[in-house]
């Protein structure tokens, strides 16, 4: 398990999340054995690395400790994580160092563009830190990079995964604008898991920020998803998929909470298999084009190939309401 002294690659060297630091250590749950991952080791995932390191690229899928990293990096797919490394909010789950970020990059979307073209992806993710500090919360930056990859690989499809660009007027706008193929926003746990979880965060902000995706834009994929294990109950996660769909948002995904650090929210109760399957079946009852709900279900894992059954789902449909 990562630690709370765990550093960031910064001349200085700073302590992943000063705000935790003090925090009393929360007890650590055993994994139960659909958990277990094998360690990152092969070829692919060797490449995809060297690919990141080369052109200085930061990825979610490291800086969140992700376990799926082996398997997703195997097969070239990476989430590239934009406007540093460095996070403006502090929420109780994410192991994505917190404090003041850097000045902005001016070369990353490029960068990024050229990592997309190296790997030949056929469907990127693209999320970034929360950037509370600048006038638009990232969006002119958003929109660059997608801008960026669509002129150097325009084939491939590209989603997104925001912050909730709280109190930034406009910003939303601009980047729904830049018609990106799939708007991800997560709500992350039910509201009222808010105040503890989320609490830079409002749970209406981000249902309405999700609606008017589609609003602003009908033919944009929208995709939410949460973790579950932070305490939430069976009721209110049917509640959140009843708010999600209000919001007309097309794809939920639902994962298992892993705690990063013992100075993390705690893991409540790992949620068995069988019970991801009952969310997954409640969901689509609901109307969601798309569900994924598993233990290692993350907003990023085989979201390529999800994209194209996505869209073949709401072709699908059309046809029937036709
Ligand atoms: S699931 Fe997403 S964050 Fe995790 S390794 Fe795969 S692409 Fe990266």
């Amino acid at each position: 398990m990562v630690t709370i002294l765990d550093k960031i690659n910064d001349p200085q060297a700073r302590v992943r999340h000063p705000e935790k630091a003090h925090r009393p250590d929360t007890e650590v749950m055993r994994k139960p054995e659909w958990i277990r991952v094998k360690a990152p080791t092969s070829k692919g995932y060797a490449e995809t690395r060297s690919i990141v390191k080369d052109n200085k690229l930061v990825t979610v899928c490291e800086e969140a400790g992700c376990p799926n990293i082996g398997e997703c990096w195997d097969k070239k797919h990476a989430t590239f994580m934009i406007m540093g490394e460095i996070c403006t909010r502090a929420c109780a789950f994410c192991n994505v160092a917190t404090g003041k970020p850097n000045a902005l990059d001016m070369a990353e979307p490029e960068s990024v563009a050229k990592a997309v073209k190296q790997m030949g992806l056929q469907h990127v993710v693209i999320t970034s830190v929360d950037r509370d500090d600048l006038d638009d919360g990232g969006a002119e930056h958003f929109e660059k990079v997608i801008f960026a990859i669509r002129a150097a690989s325009p084939e491939t499809t590209i989603e997104i995964l925001t912050p909730d660009f709280l109190k930034k007027p406009g910003a939303l706008e601009r980047v729904v604008a830049a018609k990106p193929d799939v708007f991800n926003h997560n709500l992350e746990t039910v509201p009222g898991n808010y105040l503890t979880v989320r609490p830079g965060a409002r749970y209406f902000h981000s249902i309405r920020l999700l609606q008017r995706v589609k609003e602003l834009d009908p033919t944009m994929f929208t995709k939410s998803g949460i973790m579950v294990g932070l305490g939430e109950e069976r009721n209110e996660v049917l509640q959140l998929m009843d708010d999600l769909r209000v919001a007309d948002v097309d794809f939920l995904t639902i994962g298992q909470y892993l705690q990063p650090t013992r100075k993390h929210h705690k893991v409540m109760s790992f949620v068995t298999p069988d019970e991801f399957k009952s969310y997954e079946t409640v969901a689509y009852a609901k109307g969601f084009l798309m569900v994924s709900a598993s233990p290692l279900t993350r907003s990023s894992h085989h979201a390529g190939d999800d994209f194209a059954r996505l869209r073949a789902a709401r072709e699908r449909k059309l046809q029937v309401t036709e």
